[in-house]
């Protein structure tokens, strides 16, 4: 696999330097501009010695550099597709579960993923950060919520703050009494890994409440060995770190990306946490894969890999209704006609018998019925 740019200064923000950089054809050009004028395009040196020029279907390239695709908004895509603004109480908080709040802070992140899920609410045009009156507005919020167990930093990504700003954010938020978990959602350490370091790391530390980072990568590639040792460097501070990743077409959606991928987070001490069905987000009909697949992956994946590596395939409601696991299931009601989830024929199950439950192989065994 040859690796054109290695070594770029800057981060790639415009079509013309993909083109110039050869990671998007000239005679794309023109479609790419539209595309950039509506949706934010940022590619990091890191990510941009990852991507190889030569294959069309490079799953690196197909999660940061933008296509004509996205210029056609599909069936159910909208602006808001998970629902956000349908559970702002304040400006920056989205509380749509009893104990947790989602805190977003910022609106730039390191790079601009093309499935991004608030493609319409970040990038250059936006505002970067809530202001320091919406900041506090927020902190008032959770100050006055003492249900709120968990903040999670979103955005954008947190960690695009200075260590200094955030130790500040950190140190006011374990103020409140209530809140003993905070969460930081990034794609930093693979996408400018050199921005964690000690002082990064001290930042995010913070006495009266624990710390946990949830990675967001969806290729084992983005795993290098400089976004390893980001991530251990939070790890060994005694930041437990969990993952998140979107199932997607061309990118993760057959098993052995998916295997690897998993694989990879366990080895470097991250629990696979979350695999996202993509969401209605605009222009990313064509990274999306239907639920059948991913449910078939999931199948997969319990099979062949350690339990270690198994995440939640789970789903964000349109609305604002939030997350739910979407299966696979293995048990079934061995008296309904057809379970819905059941793998493979198997002999009709006595007539007293209640369940049904799949093993890894998708044979079906029964469980005894309800006392
Ligand atoms: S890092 Fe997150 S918020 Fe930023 S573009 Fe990617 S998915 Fe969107």
């Amino acid at each position: 696999m040859s690796r054109i740019n290695p070594g770029l200064a800057a981060t790639l923000r415009e079509p013309a330097e993909l083109v110039g950089h050869g990671l998007a054809p000239a005679a794309a050009l023109s479609d790419l501009e539209k595309v950039a004028a509506r949706y934010a395009v940022a590619v990091t040196p890191d990510i941009a010695a990852l991507i190889d020029p030569e294959d069309p279907g490079d799953p690196i390239a197909r999660q940061f550099i933008p296509s004509a695709e996205e210029l056609v908004t599909g069936p159910g895509e909208n602006a808001d597709p998970i629902g956000d603004h349908a559970h702002s109480p304040v400006s920056g908080i989205v509380h749509r579960y009893p104990d947790r709040v989602l805190f977003k802070l910022v609106h730039v992140c390191a790079v601009y993923c093309r499935f991004c899920f608030r493609r319409e609410m970040v990038g250059p045009g936006k505002a970067t950060a809530l202001s320091q009156a919406a900041y506090q507005g927020a902190l008032d919020y959770i100050r006055a919520h003492p249900e709120v167990w968990e903040v999670i930093l979103t955005g954008g990504d947190p960690l695009m703050l200075s260590p200094r700003r955030l130790a500040e954010i950190m140190a006011d938020l374990a103020a409140i009494d209530h809140v003993r978990i905070i969460r930081i959602h990034t794609r930093v350490p693979v996408a400018d890994p050199a921005r964690i370091g000690a002082e990064m790391v001290a930042a995010l530390k913070v006495v009266g409440a624990t710390t946990w980072v949830a990675l967001h990568a969806n290729h084992v590639r983005e795993l290098t060995d400089k976004a390893r040792a980001a991530c251990a460097q939070l790890v060994d501070a005694g930041i437990p770190m969990v993952s998140q990743s979107v199932l997607l077409r061309g990118v993760n959606d057959n098993a052995a990306a998916l295997e690897a991928l998993m694989r990879a987070f366990v080895e470097c001490r991250i629990k696979p946490y979350y695999l996202h069905h993509g969401d209605l987000a605009p222009g990313t009909a064509h990274l999306r894969t239907t639920l059948e697949r991913g449910q078939e992956l999931m199948r997969g994946l319990r099979g062949r890999v350690s339990g270690l590596c198994q995440p939640d395939y789970v789903l964000d409601i349109p609305g604002g209704h939030g997350k739910s696991p979407v299966g696979p299931s293995y048990l079934s009601d061995a008296s309904s006609a057809s379970p819905a989830n059941s793998f493979s024929e198997a002999r009709e199950p006595a007539a007293e018998t209640r369940y049904r439950i799949a093993d890894y192989c998708g044979d079906l065994h029964l469980y005894p019925p309800k006392p």
